[in-house]
């Protein structure tokens, strides 16, 4: 077999992590299944819907509607078409906070709907009011963000919402990263805290899932009527997901890390995590460095290019926000041990 897969030892700048050995286990087995094709692969249908049942208890859902797409892109992409396939307007807009995830451009581009920008607080946080006069009457969507890219931030979630039901718009929240942390935080963020519409949340992030495994739930399953077309092929009579032939490898693995760590799993993860944020913050603050608080498991730190380089150099994998910090996701396959040989690196290579 030519080449290797990506160890994790030293990847620092990653969303995801290395899967569950019951979900990796689930994947394997599911790997010709096709849950696009719900009639034909059913046993995997049926996965799903345990999927989407247990991501509808895990975000405040009794009966959610929604399916596990090949990720959090996806999910945005289908969000924003929803809102699209819905708005009276011939000419929809989007308002997104500063922070939202790069798929909202790709979103906004293949789906032909303006994308307004809207800028932060000092915390990183979407700004309420700058988001208000971004909206306007053609105002389809407003989106917030639970667990930022950058810094892991999460957006004032029910003034978001009522922000966009006041101007007739949907309500979308990108928990694509942040939704298997919240639950165990003080923030409100799902649909019990807010009157969302929809939310992506991805069991490959900090679901411990096999990718591809993105999740797109929603309030009410009418709303994926926007998205729906016939199948005449298909035994079933229609399909709202983007793509047709779909992951069973990701579904099964979803099912599968969700029985096995929802909820206390998932609390430990979370745990661990954030000490291990709280404690590589820390470390670097001690060492002079201005690190930016980690709300959730994500801590960002401003660095000389030079010490980024030679960070990379000595082989971490680490990526830096677009105002030039370093990031660190401090994911499940990011130890204790692994930080810690962080910071010595950090050490060693600061310049004296
Ligand atoms: N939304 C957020 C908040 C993310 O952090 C990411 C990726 O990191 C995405 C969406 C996109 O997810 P994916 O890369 O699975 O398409």
């Amino acid at each position: 077999m030519r080449g290797q897969p990506q160890e994790f030892d030293r990847v620092l700048s990653s969303m995801c992590t290395e899967p569950h050995p019951v979900a990796r286990e689930a994947a394997e087995r599911f790997l010709a299944t096709n849950p696009g094709d719900p009639a034909t692969y059913q046993t995997v249908a049926d996965l799903e819907d345990e999927a989407i049942a247990g991501l509808g208890e895990l975000v405040g859902l009794d009966d959610p509607a929604g399916y596990i797409a090949s990720g959090g892109t996806e999910a945005n992409i289908q969000a924003v078409r929803i809102a699209r396939n819905r708005a009276v307007s011939s000419t929809p807009n989007v308002v997104v906070p500063e922070s939202a995830h790069f798929s909202f451009q790709k979103a906004a581009d293949v789906l032909s709907v303006e994308l307004r920008v809207a800028p932060l607080t000092d915390d990183w946080t979407a700004d309420v009011g700058a988001v208000r006069r971004f909206c306007d009457e053609d105002t389809a969507l407003v989106v917030g963000v639970a667990g930022t890219t950058e810094y892991g931030r999460v957006d004032p979630i029910p003034e978001l919402a009522d922000l966009a039901h006041d101007v007739g718009a949907l309500c979308h929240v990108d928990a694509a990263w942040g939704g298997f942390v919240l639950p165990f935080t003080d923030h409100e963020w799902n649909f019990e805290h807010a009157d969302i519409d929809t939310m992506t949340i991805d069991p490959h992030k900090m679901g411990a899932a096999a990718i591809p495994a993105g999740g797109l739930v929603a309030r009410d399953g009418e709303l994926f009527d926007a998205l729906a077309v016939d199948t005449p092929y298909l035994e079933s009579a229609k399909q709202a997901t983007l793509t047709g032939t779909r992951s069973g490898a990701g579904v099964a693995s979803t099912a599968a890390a969700m029985a096995e760590l929802w909820p206390d799993g998932y609390r430990e993860q979370y745990e661990r995590s954030q000490a291990n944020a709280e404690w590589v913050a820390g470390a670097l603050a001690e060492r002079g460095f201005d690190v930016v608080d980690p709300e959730l498991p994500l801590v960002a730190v401003p660095m000389s290019d030079e010490l980024f380089e030679s960070l990379r150099e000595a082989d971490w994998r680490v990526s830096r926000t677009a105002d030039g910090k370093l990031r660190i996701v401090c994911m499940p396959h990011v130890t204790r041990d692994v930080l810690e040989a962080f910071v010595a690196d950090v050490d060693r290579l600061l310049p004296t």
